[in-house]
């Protein structure tokens, strides 16, 4: 790297100490808002939230904690979790979100890999974390977040701990490359795989998030994520909302559709952001009761984690006047990576080419930079047909896994190996067709299972629809359908064919579709393909 004359500017770190003080110097009255496991919902402070995160800081000192240990979290989205996402990496320690989705011996794994010294737990998880703790020799504490409750024998109470506490005051000055958060890939492949944040990651990450281009939060806005802080960091809204000093409404436990609505009306969010599962109950539930909600506030839907159906985004904003913003992100980008906004050259588009463009996965981020690559490695024509791994690197991309697993993953000139099979088109979109692991190829021709589900998905009896590859004895491989039907609704498996015949090549249309009750998921809620394959990967071969 050449540096012909310094520059002689301040090597101000980017810590996220800074934004927890920024949010009492300059928000202290800013909200949080939780809606607890009864339902009530407690509002706190932003000076609330940074006195407590300092409490939970120097009680965590007490206890022993270093900086570098790992504090690991395993609760809802909540004021507290919060207080730990910023508490923890005040005093230069680590923290771990664990998934309260994966099984007991994932998390299991995933706690000794990472050797969490301490546990933060809510009461009603108690359960699960006790499946795991023997396990995990390396727990020397567990502090409970009690909801009101009692925190049993042996444990710590949250609020008694921290009650006891003064702020911590003397912070450490961290090097901005000094790890904040662990998040653990979900391991659909292999092992969970840990990634670590850094303070400078993670701020970087956020201010782009800020950016009017990018998912765009200020101020002004009451940020719901719906996204679980166990989930890449709920996509970096919770840092993004402390930078700026918006309102964050915490949904805690109820996930439901009514429960989610009934906050965005009463809360005024402005943002909301989850992934396409919770997103399609919302849909169905206003489709019915379309004036029950005010959502007038609402300004920006963000969806993520799999592919937000273009029919899904359409009917949101045509018929309730909500737009959706389609982001794509993986763990290992913390994870922001692509946003879809109608770009300017787009401008004079006809409505379809621009709820195409919607329906992408988008365009990067600033210091996102995106390529995709053949079999051979080398860079593909952004041409927006030929099809070839994304590859991506910038300041928030993993440049390694903890404990140096999964070097296949990261190229020799820098990049980082996402498994997602895309095209770019001249503009700049990434569409994705597949993860590499779900390709379905049928004569040696790649079939994309997620335009294949779009297309579904856009038929008006089809709730919800997963392609996926059925061994063939001719071809290998040919797609198969999976779909879930709308309550109430009905389709033959020759209408759904007939629907998607004339808008892809004959040898595209799946070979047959299985009328299903739900499709298995992850613990991310993305369709869990290798089940389907295994409960009707032989369909094609009886018949
Ligand atoms: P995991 O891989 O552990 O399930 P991640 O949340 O890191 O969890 O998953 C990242 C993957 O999710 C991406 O590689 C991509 O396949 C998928 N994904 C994320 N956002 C989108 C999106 N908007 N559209 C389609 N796929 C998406």
């Amino acid at each position: 790297m050449l540096r012909p004359m310094l520059g002689r500017m301040m090597d101000f770190p980017l810590s996220l100490s800074h934004l927890l003080e920024r949010a009492r110097t300059q928000f202290p009255r800013g909200e949080i808002v939780t809606r607890r496991a009864d339902r009530s919902l407690v509002r706190a402070s932003y000076a609330d939230f940074h006195r407590r995160a300092l409490q939970l800081a120097a009680a965590l000192v007490r206890l022993g904690v270093r900086p570098g240990d790992r504090v690991a979290t395993l609760c809802w989205n909540h004021q507290q979790h919060l207080e730990a996402y910023f508490g923890v990496p005040a005093l230069g320690a680590v923290v771990h979100t664990l998934n309260l989705r994966l099984h007991p011996s994932e998390l299991g794994y995933i706690a000794r890999h990472a050797e969490d010294k301490v546990v933060i737990v809510d009461r009603s998880l108690l359960p699960l974390f006790e499946q795991l703790r023997a396990d995990v020799r390396s727990i020397e504490r567990v502090i409970v977040v009690a909801d009101g409750g009692a925190a049993p024998e042996g444990t710590l109470d949250y609020e008694a701990l921290i009650a006891a506490e003064a702020p911590l005051e003397a912070l450490p000055t961290l090097d901005e490359r000094s790890a904040a958060m662990i998040c653990y890939t979900s391991g659909t492949t292999g092992n969970p795989k840990g990634v670590v944040y850094s303070h400078r990651s993670t701020v970087l990450h956020a201010l782009v998030a800020c950016t009017t281009d990018g998912i765009g939060i200020g101020e002004r806005d009451v940020v719901l994520p719906v996204v679980p802080m166990f989930h890449a960091a709920a996509w970096g809204l919770p840092f993004a909302a402390v930078a700026t000093g918006a309102k964050i409404v915490m949904p805690g436990p109820h996930l439901d559709p009514p429960s989610l609505l009934e906050l965005m009306a009463s809360e005024g969010v402005t943002v909301a952001a989850g992934v396409p599962t919770i997103w399609l109950g919302i849909l169905a539930l206003l489709d019915e009761s379309p004036t029950r909600w005010d959502l007038s506030r609402v300004r920006n839907m963000v969806i993520g984690g799999s592919a937000a159906p273009a029919s899904m985004i359409e009917g949101f904003s045509r018929r309730h006047k909500l737009e959706v913003l389609h982001a794509w992100g993986m763990t290992e980008t913390n994870p922001l990576g692509t946003v879809s906004r109608v770009a300017r050259a787009l401008e004079g588009a006809s409505p379809e080419a621009q709820l195409a463009a919607r329906a992408s996965q988008g365009r990067a981020v600033p210091f996102v930079e995106t390529r995709h690559v053949g079999e051979d490695g080398r860079p593909l024509p952004w041409d927006g047909e030929t099809m070839g791994e994304l590859e991506v690197r910038g300041p928030w991309v993993a440049s390694s896994y903890f404990g140096d697993e999964g070097a296949d993953r990261f190229t020799q000139d820098g990049w980082f190996k996402t498994g997602d099979v895309v095209t770019i088109d001249a503009h700049g979109y990434v569409r994705i067709t597949d993860r590499a692991k779900d390709v379905i190829k049928s004569g040696g021709e790649w079939i994309s299972s997620v335009a294949l589900e779009n297309a579904l998905m856009s038929h008006p009896a089809v709730l919800e629809a997963a392609v996926f590859a059925a061994r063939h004895p001719k071809w290998d491989e040919r797609p198969l359908a999976a779909v879930v039907l709308k309550g109430g609704k009905t389709a033959s498996r020759d209408e759904l064919l007939a629907h998607l015949g004339g808008r892809f090549a004959r040898f595209w249309l799946p070979d047959d579709v299985l009328f299903v009750e739900q499709i298995p998921r992850t613990s991310t809620g993305k369709f869990l393909k290798s089940k389907l394959r295994e409960l009707y990967g032989e369909h094609l071969m009886k018949r």
